[in-house]
């Protein structure tokens, strides 16, 4: 029988606790040691000043189950979403860490019995990188490991400036960071897609799995790379791509988990191709949105309520091509909450809060989604018909100012029909109005902004402010 991804999650602490790792809980979305971050993008954000030495823990081995988010900062793949096999804007990582204890030796070995071994993926679909100057790691993997030296590539040499590649990792311009190594699964010739390193790598046949982090630096501000006081080790897997290969299927949309998703998202909008991509967007959003909220963020205008802002959009703007005109959205919830309540004991206590946000911010955008959709409609066949494959920037702010399309959501709709959005033109339409704003409040004396737009500029207080801390959690503007 296939493995859940329930029994992945157990399987792998069950794996690291036996050789002698903490299991430490996931942190919350919204980090809470660095407000630089908007969001936990992988494992190691939790533990940032462990390696940066400026905490101290009371273990030096710790394996656990992060949510993260790569939908706004430096990590982003919101626009990968529905046009790959393997990128959401949640996911759950797999961690194994090592502060200042063990090094590459065990964290590679470990990951190839856990996966050959304990899971008894076939060594020969398994393909892994190094960085092109570490030969300690692509010694491990050929002496000790004994993968055969053909299927060790080298990244680094052949993508320009090394520390433009992959296989360098730093969390940001500075901080922590060191080489990677790490492990791909190939799904096969029928997939299109060409070993990590070649011009095709961005294709599906070849998905990385597991990414092995030697943290050994900590760069400075100038960009020199001082020795971290012990190298450490950080490790990620993505839960969903080795799911998507014990359960024998290509895409990560295809697992149990996103199965039963799409499966609820297509009996609420009456879809009966179970394959539709506009599912697979769904399912994905609700994951992100939902766990926004529940760890404390809220629809609005500006930083992190605005990403969740524009997630929730795309979404009801998907709901809409499949013909749904009523809530629906809020209404995925009470699946998740089946599927990752139990891991995630935060999203079953915040659900009600979860399905009120959403549901508050549906009705909202309802007011003008189908005006705004046919609005684009018109705007997009007047270019079609100049030929221009551009919606010009004054057309996209009418749709961001009046009709509420954020400008990723009407770049989205445009990529659908091969067309580009002028953001030149929008930030430019942006300004202007900013500017005339500024000048009625110099010779208005005193209001500055119509209501209207000053209403448009707070952030959604729907549920009422006391509410929201009665339920523990922080307003994020
Ligand atoms: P890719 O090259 O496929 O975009 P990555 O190198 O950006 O992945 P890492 O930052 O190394 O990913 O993250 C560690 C692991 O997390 C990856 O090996 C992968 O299994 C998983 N992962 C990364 N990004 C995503 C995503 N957007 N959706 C699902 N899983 C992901
Ligand atoms: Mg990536
Ligand atoms: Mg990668
Ligand atoms: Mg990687």
């Amino acid at each position: 029988t296939r493995p859940t991804t329930a029994d992945i999650r157990r399987d792998f602490l069950e794996f690291f606790a036996g050789r002698g790792h903490t299991i430490v809980p996931s942190a919350p979305l919204v980090p809470g040691n660095d407000p630089t971050l908007l969001f936990t993008n992988s494992g190691m954000v939790q533990f940032k000043d462990v390696f940066l030495g400026a905490e101290k823990r009371s273990y030096v081995r710790a394996a656990d189950v992060q949510r993260c988010l790569r939908a706004g900062g430096k990590h982003n793949d919101l626009d990968q979403v529905g046009y790959t096999a393997r990128h959401h804007t949640f996911f759950e990582m797999l961690g194994n860490w090592s502060f200042g204890d063990y090094f590459k030796r065990d964290a590679i070995a470990w990951a190839w019995e856990l996966l050959t071994g304990v899971w008894k993926i076939p060594a020969e679909r398994l393909v892994v990188t190094v960085y092109h100057t570490d030969d300690e790691a692509h010694a491990i993997w050929r002496d000790v490991v004994g993968v055969p030296e053909d299927r060790i590539i080298r990244i680094g040499d052949n993508k320009g400036a090394p520390f433009a590649s992959d296989n360098f990792w730093q969390m940001a311009d500075t901080g922590p960071c060191g080489p990677c190594t790490e492990i791909f699964y190939d799904h096969g010739a029928h997939h299109f897609g060409g070993p990590p390193g070649s011009p095709d790598e961005d294709g599906d046949r070849f998905i990385e799995i597991w990414n092995l982090v030697f943290m050994q630096f900590d760069r400075q501000p100038d960009g020199r790379l001082e020795p971290l006081p012990a190298p450490c080790v950080d490790t990620g897997m993505g839960l969903e791509r080795v799911a998507a290969v014990l359960q024998g299927v290509h895409g990560n949309y295809e697992i149990d988990l996103f199965q039963a998703l799409i499966a609820e998202a297509a009996r609420l909008t009456g879809t009966s191709d179970l394959d539709n991509k506009s599912l697979r967007v769904i399912a994905d959003h609700i994951r992100a949105c939902s766990f926004l909220v529940a760890d404390g963020v809220l629809p609005s205008n500006e930083g992190r309520g605005y990403v969740l802002r524009r997630i929730i959009r795309r979404a009801l703007r998907h709901g809409w091509m499949l013909g749904v005109r009523q809530p629906f959205f809020h209404r995925l919830v009470a699946t998740l909450d089946a599927q990752m309540g139990e891991a995630y004991p935060v999203l079953r206590d915040q659900r009600a809060l979860v399905e009120r946000a959403l549901l508050a911010e549906e009705e909202r955008f309802a007011e003008t989604l189908d005006s705004g959709m046919r609005i684009f409609d018109e705007v997009a066949a007047r270019s079609d018909a100049a030929s221009s494959g551009v919606i010009p920037g004054a057309d996209a702010f009418r749709l961001y100012d009046t009709y509420g399309f954020p400008l990723d959501l009407t770049a989205d709709m445009a990529r659908e029909r091969g067309m580009e959005v002028d953001t030149a033109g929008f930030d430019a339409a942006m300004a202007q109005q900013r500017e005339t704003a500024r000048a009625a409040g110099k010779f208005g004396g005193g209001t500055t902004l119509p209501a209207e737009l000053v209403a448009r500029m707070q952030p959604t207080a729907f549920l009422g402010y006391d509410h929201v801390q009665a339920g523990g959690l922080e307003v994020v503007a």
